[in-house]
């Protein structure tokens, strides 16, 4: 297993292995008959941290505790020689594994499959673009002895900045591979069109960030399984509390933490969340069983792109209330949206709450607070759409600047999903390096205003967008 050469299992080993299958045994049962019957909320409070664990292994502490260790010491050789060859789960190392990022990643395998029958698992990594990194570059390796073999992937070009700059400089400019990009990724046809026998995966990201772009993620991946591809999905502007790809069919969803699932603006990270046996083309049986375990084991063991002890728990710690703030967030932004649609001064709100937006009704198929069936409140589905929104100011790129300055509450940066509301022009930020003729790709126009809202009172958020655009009508 997960290469090198075969191992010899002394008996002393077969102990350790015996002894560990006992517990994965116990674990995997604790998930099926235990934590999989839980509600969202119950899975992002506890995860896979039970009074058992605490008791047996971390002297009761009732908070998953922070190991900042770079490594376990082993009882003996047998038990060395069986971790570090992958036949028993260890913390040999912590760029391989810790027991803090163990819990942060089984919490967001468990609420990314959320209502999945089968079977989810992740890999924590430093960033949301270390996470896209390693949801996409295993499936670039050559198949064939030729280094110039052609390898190309499909992408919504609607996506962050940073998945612009690693696709087109890194991936194309730099390695050759071909990265197409698809416009409207509501038109299935386009998709189908640019598959080859040479494509490696679909990625898609949505809604994404800033444009709000939106697919239909079961025909896409339909689409992608006809042709033994992966789909991966961006989620991150979504979160599981509104949106689960991996229900609908996507094989890969990529988070950028850093956002929504951890509002609080404590650092940086990500994760990667792939469903288990997943379609692929390239041939690697043992990164389609278990994708998330195989980065985590073997490509990102050699890149090291790991995220640390102390940022997984603080994340962590976010996560437990992402529904009911996810709910929070989303009402109030439906409220400065409709706010915004009827003020002179802006020229267009882009909100996937907003009937008026194009993509209104296929969003409104996927994105559902999670559980508001079950909620007291609600008793029945209903749709939530994230905290993320953007208007263009009447007047072009200077009155939207002169309206952003004139915030007083929102923060201006380069920054979205926190509990505080924040603000941000792309064109001269996150999209400011793919230049003019990317920003167009990416339909970013100069007056836009990305606007995230938090958990302040609506009503503030809105008098202080009300006051900063008086500023921008006045010459
Ligand atoms: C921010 C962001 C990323 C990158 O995540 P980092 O944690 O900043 O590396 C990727 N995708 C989306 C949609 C984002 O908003």
């Amino acid at each position: 297993m997960y290469g090198g050469d075969e191992i010899t299992i002394t008996p002393g080993m077969q102990r350790y292995i015996d002894r560990n299958n006992l517990y994965l045994g116990r674990r995997d049962r604790y998930i099926r008959d235990v934590v999989k019957k839980w509600k969202f909320d119950t899975i992002a409070v506890h995860g896979l941290y039970s009074v058992e664990d605490a008791i047996e292994d971390y002297q009761g502490a009732i908070i998953e505790p922070i190991f900042m260790s770079s490594s376990q010491a082993f009882r003996d050789s047998d038990e060395m020689a069986a971790a570090l060859g992958y036949l028993i789960p260890s913390w040999c190392y912590s760029r391989i594994a810790n027991p803090s990022t163990y819990y942060y990643e089984w919490t967001l395998a468990l609420l990314e499959g959320y209502g999945y029958e089968g079977e989810t698992s992740a890999c924590s990594t430093s960033s949301g673009m270390a996470a896209i990194m390693t949801a996409v570059q295993p499936f670039l390796v050559h198949v064939e002895t030729s280094v110039h073999e052609p390898r190309n992937f499909l992408a919504t070009a609607q996506c962050y900045g940073g998945t612009f700059q690693q696709f087109n400089v890194r991936l194309q400019q730099e390695r050759g591979v071909e990265c197409r990009w698809i416009e409207d990724p509501t038109n299935l046809d386009e998709w189908a069109a640019k598959i080859d026998q040479n494509t490696r995966f679909l990625y898609g990201e949505l809604p994404s960030n800033p444009g709000l772009g939106f697919f239909d993620i079961r025909r896409v991946a339909e689409l992608a399984h006809a042709h033994s591809l992966p789909l991966v999905c961006d989620s991150t502007v979504a979160t599981p509390a509104l949106l689960r790809p991996i229900c609908h069919g996507a094989d890969i969803v990529v988070q950028s933490t850093t956002k929504s699932l951890t509002s609080s603006g404590f650092g940086i990270c990500g994760a990667i969340i792939a469903r288990k046996n997943l379609v692929a083309s390239i041939p690697n049986d043992e990164l389609k069983r278990d994708f998330a375990l195989y980065v985590k084991y073997l490509p990102n063991r050699d890149y090291g792109p790991n995220l640390h002890p102390m940022q997984a728990i603080v994340s962590l710690n976010d996560m437990r209330t992402l529904r009911s703030k996810m709910d929070l967030m989303s009402r109030s932004t439906m409220k400065v949206a409709r706010f915004l649609e009827q003020h002179p001064q802006v020229e267009q709100v882009e909100y996937l709450g907003l009937p008026s937006h194009p993509r209104h009704e296929l969003a409104s198929r996927y994105m559902w607070l999670v559980d508001a069936e079950h909620d007291e409140q609600y008793g029945k589905p209903v749709n939530r759409y994230g905290h993320l929104m953007s208007f263009c100011v009447r007047g072009g790129h200077e009155a939207a600047r002169k309206a952003f300055d004139g915030l007083q509450r929102i923060w201006r940066a380069t920054d979205l999903g926190r509990i505080k509301s924040v603000a941000t022009i792309p064109a001269i930020s996150t999209h400011q390096q793919q230049g003019e003729a990317g920003r167009k790709l990416a339909g970013i126009p100069p007056n836009l205003i990305r606007l995230c809202v938090g958990a302040e009172h609506p009503d503030d958020i809105i008098a202080d967008l009300d006051q900063a655009l008086g500023r921008a009508s006045k010459k």
